[in-house]
C-alpha cells in the first residue's frame, strides 16, 4: 500500500456520516443452532434442552425462510453481498442436529450466496455427538458438503469437573471424536478450554494443556468462567466462592495457558485465542474487526449496515417474527444499535486491542479518516503511562500487563 498523505481523507472515509463498517460487503454467516443436549450449569445462552424431533425441525424449516429472506431482501436493504468466506454454525450444539438437516441447510446457503473459493465452514461440536463409530460416520457427509473445521467445547481433561459443571462428555470422548474428524478429513480442529472452575487447581489445567497439545488441533480457546445470574454456578459461587479461585489464582491460570501453549507452537493471536499458523478463526476475526456479518437463528446478533441486530432469544418469538413479511431479519424490531462513526470509532479500537497485534495507526486511519490520538489520545497516554500498552510507530496494542488489566483498558476507552 502506497504511503498516506496525513492530511488527505482516505477514499473508504465517507464524509457523510455513513461508517465504514455500513459500506463494507459482507462475507460472513453467523447461524445459531439453540438446542443442547442438557443445560450446563454456568449457562446462560439461549439453547433448548433435549428438544424433540418436531422441534429440531420447526427450526429448520424457519432458518430457511430466514436465510432466503436474508439473500432475497438485502439488495433492497442496501447490504452488500459478496462471496461468503466464512460460515459458522454456533450455539447451543450445532452437532446435535440430524445430519440430514445440517446438509440440507449448507445445501440451501449454497444456493443462495455465492461461496468464495476457501470459505471456511466451522461448526461448533460438543464430542459426544461423535464419541461412537456410528456417530462418526456422519463426520465424512459434512465434510463433503464442505464443513472444513470443527470446534469442539472440551473445557478441561478431568471427568470429574466435567461432571461438576454438567457436561455430558469425557476426556475419552473427545479423544475419540478428535480422531474421528480428523480420520474423515477435517481440515482444523478446534478446542475450547475453560479456566476459574469451582475446585480446579492448577495441576488440573496444567494436565488439560498436556492432553490438549498431543491432539491434532490447530486453535484453542481458553476462557475464564464468566458468573452469568441465577445459573446454578452462580448460586454454588453465592454460597461457597471459596471453591472458585481467586483473582491470583486466575491469572496464573492464564499464564499458565499462555505458556504452556507457545511453547507448543500455538500463536496468542487474541487474548483468549491461540493458533498454529494459518489457523486463526477467520469468522472471529471478522467480529474482532467490527466488520459486518449476517445472522440467522433465534438469539442470533448481526452487524449489517452499521446496524446491531439480535433476533428474540425464542423460538416462537423468532419464528413469528421470521413469517411476518412487515419484519424479518431485515426489520426494526430485531434493532438493537445504530452505530455513528463516534460509536464505530470506539469499536475499532476496543475490538481491535484484544488482537494481540493490536490496532495500527494505518487501519485506523483507513477506517474513520482520523488519527487515534486525535480522539483517544490523552487516554492512551495515561494507559502508557502505567504500562497497560505499548505505542510505536506501527499502532497501539496491550503491554503483557496490559493482557492481565484488558477489561481494565477497554472501559477506559469508552
Ligand atoms: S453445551 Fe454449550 S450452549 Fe449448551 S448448555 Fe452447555 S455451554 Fe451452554
Amino acid at each position: 500500500m502506497p504511503p498516506r498523505d496525513p492530511d488527505h481523507k482516505p477514499d473508504l472515509f465517507n464524509p457523510s456520516g455513513v461508517i465504514h463498517a455500513a459500506r463494507l460487503p459482507v462475507t460472513s454467516l453467523y447461524i445459531h443452532v439453540p438446542f443442547c443436549g442438557s443445560k450446563c450449569s454456568y449457562c446462560d445462552f439461549y439453547s433448548i434442552p433435549d428438544p424433540d424431533e418436531d422441534l429440531l425441525v420447526f427450526w429448520h424449516d424457519h432458518l430457511i425462510l430466514e436465510l432466503e429472506r436474508l439473500a432475497g431482501e438485502a439488495d433492497r436493504q442496501g447490504v452488500l453481498l459478496a462471496p461468503l468466506r466464512t460460515v459458522y454454525f454456533g450455539g447451543g450444539t450445532p452437532s446435535l442436529l440430524p445430519v440430514q438437516l445440517l446438509l440440507s441447510i449448507v445445501a440451501r446457503i449454497r444456493a443462495l450466496f455465492s461461496f468464495s473459493s476457501s470459505c471456511d465452514i466451522t461448526l461448533e461440536a460438543n464430542p459426544e455427538s461423535f464419541s461412537s463409530r456410528e456417530k462418526a460416520r456422519t463426520l465424512k457427509l459434512l465434510v463433503a458438503a464442505g464443513v472444513n473445521r470443527v470446534s469442539f467445547g472440551l473445557q478441561t481433561s478431568s471427568d470429574p469437573l466435567l461432571a461438576s459443571i454438567g457436561r455430558r462428555h469425557t476426556a475419552k470422548d473427545l479423544e475419540f471424536a478428535i480422531s474421528a474428524a480428523a480420520r474423515a478429513g477435517v481440515d482444523h480442529l478446534a478446542v475450547d478450554l475453560m479456566t476459574g472452575l469451582p475446585d480446579q487447581r492448577l495441576q488440573d489445567l496444567h494436565e488439560t494443556l498436556n492432553f490438549i497439545v498431543k491432539l491434532p488441533v490447530d486453535h484453542v480457546s481458553a476462557y475464564a468462567l464468566t458468573l452469568a445470574d441465577q445459573t446454578p454456578m452462580d448460586l454454588l459461587y453465592r454460597k461457597c466462592p471459596a471453591r472458585f479461585p481467586d483473582d491470583e489464582l486466575e491469572r496464573q491460570m492464564t499464564h499458565q495457558v499462555i505458556v504452556r501453549l507457545e511453547s507448543a507452537g500455538f500463536e496468542h493471536y487474541e487474548i483468549s485465542n491461540f493458533a498454529k499458523p494459518a489457523a486463526r478463526s477467520r469468522h472471529n476475526l471478522v467480529y474482532w474487526r467490527a466488520d459486518p456479518y449476517l445472522a440467522a437463528g433465534p438469539a442470533a446478533a448481526s452487524y449489517l449496515g452499521g446496524i446491531r441486530r439480535v433476533n428474540p432469544p425464542s423460538l416462537k418469538g423468532w419464528a413469528d417474527l421470521v413469517e411476518d413479511p412487515g419484519q424479518g431479519p431485515y426489520g426494526a424490531a430485531t434493532v438493537e444499535e445504530l452505530v455513528d462513526e463516534k460509536a464505530a470509532r470506539v469499536e475499532t479500537m476496543v475490538l481491535g486491542l484484544r488482537l494481540i497485534e493490536g490496532v495500527t495507526r494505518q487501519n485506523f486511519r483507513l477506517r474513520h479518516g482520523i488519527d487515534y490520538e486525535e480522539i483517544f489520545g490523552k487516554r492512551l497516554f495515561s494507559l502508557e503511562k502505567r504500562k497497560l500498552i505499548i505505542q510505536d510507530q506501527e499502532g497501539v496494542r496491550l503491554s503483557e500487563r496490559g493482557l492481565d488489566f484488558a477489561d481494565l483498558v477497554a472501559r477506559e476507552l469508552l
